[in-house]
């Protein structure tokens, strides 16, 4: 099977320089023309949206530096996205975990584990198998390649949103539990009102040709996709073959070290974590760089993940600790003050050392917006120009 040609695209370097570099070429423009195909000009800012190497006001600052912008245009709601879903995770909590509501057929009549012809990248369907090792080969997806992957996963092989969803989570950069978890249920329908569905035709206009998959099981008319969406039958897998998945890793790197009050004790530290690879730190501060064992042990990462977060927080920490929260939290105690910034996929002990609010572009609404046409209309009303927005923004 060929690369497809995109996989040339440079790999994710954790470095600001790289983030930045990334955001300077940003053009909204053909972005919006072409966002939909796979060289389209996306920006694949999102590892370092995820790991905080920059924030989304930080990002949309950037962007209207060279390219003013009115709020309805279409970079500035997808960002929105990315919003929305942490707003529905910070109402729901942990229920974005399981459906939040049935969609087409009940969660029993789909399989808890996902097929080894997935995983290995060989089901003989060309757009699911090039999506495979696209993922496996840089930890980032195309958003189409994403909504494909998925809706091939849930609809046509029957297996459970979730079984997909934390094995896409476990091997992307960018795995953010909000946009992927929902994303996958917006797929399967537990989290919208209608499945997802796509065809070997839809691919051809998005694609290039190693993609295309005419004469596969996605070469199907939507009204037969919806028929099998909607019945339990599952289609055919592939037969063998297919490359091998690279493993999880769910312990820290060698470098991080268990907690010690002592090394802490009466200074003022900078708390630094996965989430907040971005910041510079006041001179002065102790940096401490932590790893929360539990969140590590549920939510295992690829080799790839754990080198670009461990690379960052080497060069960023003066200390670099990895033990339950709890201890964490304990030894922290000793410190003068912490400093840092909150994120919704640190555990609760360490949101208790009074970290700074998540930086967000609109606030969350209090209530639950049940659609992200809710949530857009009410954190956009009265806004004409993208700039407004980070006048609002914490
Ligand atoms: C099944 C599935 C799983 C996904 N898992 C993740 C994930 O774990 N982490 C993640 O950040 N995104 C996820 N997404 C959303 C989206 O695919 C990625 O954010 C996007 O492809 C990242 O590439 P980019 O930075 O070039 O995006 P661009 O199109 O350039 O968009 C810029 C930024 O806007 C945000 N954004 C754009 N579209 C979306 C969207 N639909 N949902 C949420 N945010 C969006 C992202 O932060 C992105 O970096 C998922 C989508 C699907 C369908």
């Amino acid at each position: 099977m060929t690369q497809p040609d995109h996989f040339a695209a440079p790999a994710f370097e954790p470095t600001l320089q790289a983030a930045h570099a990334r955001l300077a070429a940003v053009n909204p423009a053909a972005y919006s023309r072409t966002r939909n195909h796979l060289d389209g000009a996306v920006t694949r800012l999102s590892p370092y949206l995820t790991h905080g190497f920059l924030t989304l006001p930080e990002v949309l600052h950037g962007v209207l530096q060279r390219h003013p912008l009115d709020v309805q245009h279409k970079f500035v709601f997808e960002l929105g996205w990315r919003e929305y879903f942490h707003h529905v995770w910070q109402q729901e909590g942990d229920a974005i975990f399981a459906s939040l509501h049935e969609g087409p057929l009940p969660d029993a009549a789909y399989a808890s584990e996902l097929p080894a012809d997935i995983r290995r990248g060989a089901t003989g369907v060309p757009a699911i198998d090039l999506a495979v090792r696209e993922l496996y080969a840089t930890g980032w997806l195309h958003n189409h390649a994403r909504l494909w992957l998925a809706s091939y996963v849930v609809h046509l092989r029957k297996v459970r949103w979730r079984a997909g969803a934390d094995w896409m989570y476990g091997h992307l950069l960018d795995g953010d539990l909000a946009s992927n978890h929902l994303s996958w249920q917006w797929v399967a329908g537990t989290g919208s009102r209608k499945p997802y569905l796509f065809n070997a035709d839809n691919v051809t206009r998005y694609a290039t040709a190693a993609w295309h998959s005419a004469g596969s099981a996605i070469d199907r008319s939507y009204e037969e996709l919806d028929r099998i969406a909607r019945s339990a039958l599952a289609v055919p897998g592939g037969c063998g073959g297919g490359i091998d998945e690279p493993a999880w890793v769910d312990t820290a790197p060698p470098a991080f070290t268990a907690p010690d009050a002592g090394q802490v004790a009466g200074r003022a530290v900078q708390l630094v974590h996965p989430w907040s690879l971005g910041s510079v730190v006041p001179a002065g501060r102790l940096r401490v760089g932590v790893l929360c064992a539990e969140f590590h042990r549920t939510w295992p990462w690829s080799g790839a993940r754990w080198h670009f977060v461990a690379t960052r927080m080497r060069e960023l920490c003066d200390l670099l600790w990895v033990a339950e929260s709890g201890a964490l939290r304990q030894s922290l105690a000793a410190a003068a003050s912490v400093d840092g910034r909150a994120d919704p996929h640190l555990p609760r002990q360490l949101h208790e050392l009074g970290l700074q609010q998540p930086v967000r572009l609109f606030e969350s609404p209090r209530q639950r917006c049940a659609s992200f046409t809710q949530f857009w209309r009410r954190v956009t009303s009265g806004v004409a120009a993208a700039g407004e927005l980070l006048q609002r923004a914490n």
